[in-house]
């Protein structure tokens, strides 16, 4: 039996998706070649980039005038990215910080302009997210991660944004309902709940761009990829094609609201035992708990070895918390089932019973 993955990223995807990609690999659509041997300016690659482009605009609800990206470099070139298409020269950003990678986009944008920092939560290691901050109205955008992936934090009301809206939506991207035309520019890391590491989902608004005065490397510059539908330069084949098979998935069984109602199930089951449960403790603020990421430690570190047997016992894959929060974290994203849930939770059960 496959283990239980509760891996934050790279993570579980679709047993199904994983067996059409091992296939494409073999025999890509019957060329008797294989997906990563073909060229990318081939028409059946072309037809996998347009399809998953258009899977994006149709889960996301998004309009005309929205363009989505496959690009490379991960979500942290993006960090470089934003700033360089949207901070006009001296100008000014708004970011909340509400955890490292949070961090880390601040000090990209830093490097080219001015920054505010509008809420930070470091002061309690980034266990909550900041509320009843303002946005200056001066600034040329205000940025914030949707999802805080290593301290299992997410935003479930965002702000009324006045200018440019930025998300970082790496590790939830495609896990709820929201209004995703409340943002100007979307991005996301695919290696959650989209598909392998090396691709970069990025969604802008296309009227946004080109009004900074920057002169933008080619390569940085959205308006080129943008262009060359993500074929400015060779994209990664089997990362686009990977998410293009999941969106497929995701659509195929109903769409965001069809995983979002899973999603909370997982969720609701897990933090119940975790609140349930004396010998666990949550670490995340209540009213800001991730729904895809869930992280709790154990009271006494004596029942550790005991407790990880278990896990191992039980097949839960990938359960060590970051190391700047300590602990457990399950990762709880799309693709991960409610039984792998109520595994872990039996095991939880079952510790206390013999503890
Ligand atoms: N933002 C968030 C919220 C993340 O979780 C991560 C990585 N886990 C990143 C950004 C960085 O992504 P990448 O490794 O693709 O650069």
């Amino acid at each position: 039996m496959k283990k239980h993955n509760f891996s934050a990223g790279p993570c579980i995807l679709p047993q199904e998706v994983l067996k059409q990609a091992s296939e494409a690999v073999l025999n890509f659509d019957n060329l008797d070649l294989s997906l990563i041997e073909i060229s990318h300016r081939s028409k059946n690659f072309v037809s996998v980039m347009d399809e998953a482009i258009s899977l994006v605009k149709e889960l996301l609800q998004l309009p005309e005038g929205y363009s989505p990206m496959f690009l490379q470099g991960g979500a942290s070139l993006e960090f470089l990215m934003v700033p360089y298409n949207l901070m006009k020269q001296g100008g000014k950003a708004a970011y909340l910080e509400t955890g490292v990678w949070a961090k880390k986009a601040r000090q990209e944008a830093e490097a080219m302009g001015e920054v505010v920092v509008v809420g930070n939560s470091a002061d309690k290691n980034y266990s909550y997210i900041p509320k009843g901050y303002t946005i200056p109205s001066d600034v040329d955008y205000f940025h914030c991660t949707s999802n805080n992936t290593i301290y299992g934090t997410q935003i479930k009301a965002f702000p009324k944004v006045d200018t440019l809206n930025v998300c970082d939506m790496s590790s939830d991207i495609f896990s709820r309902q929201i209004d995703f035309t409340q943002f100007d520019l979307i991005y996301a890391g695919a290696q959650k709940n989209m598909g392998p590491a090396g691709t970069t989902l990025v969604v802008v608004k296309d009227e946004i761009l080109g009004k900074t005065g920057r002169q933008i490397p080619t390569m940085l510059d959205y308006t080129t990829h943008i262009s060359k539908e993500s074929m400015f330069n060779t994209p990664p084949v089997f990362a686009v094609y990977v998410s293009m098979l999941t969106l497929r998935w995701l659509k195929e069984n109903g769409g965001i609201s069809w995983i979002e109602n899973i999603n909370n199930q997982k969720a609701q089951l897990l933090y119940s035992e975790i609140d349930r449960n004396p010998l666990f403790t949550g670490t995340a603020e209540v009213e800001d708990r991730s729904n895809m990421n869930a992280c709790f430690l154990l009271n006494d570190e004596a029942g550790k070895d005991k407790f990880e047997a278990m896990l191992k016992e039980g097949g839960i894959n990938g359960l060590n918390g970051h190391r700047s929060v300590g602990g457990y974290r399950a990762s709880m994203y799309n693709a991960l089932p409610l039984e792998s849930v109520q595994a872990l939770v039996d095991i939880m059960r079952e510790f206390e019973r013999q503890s």
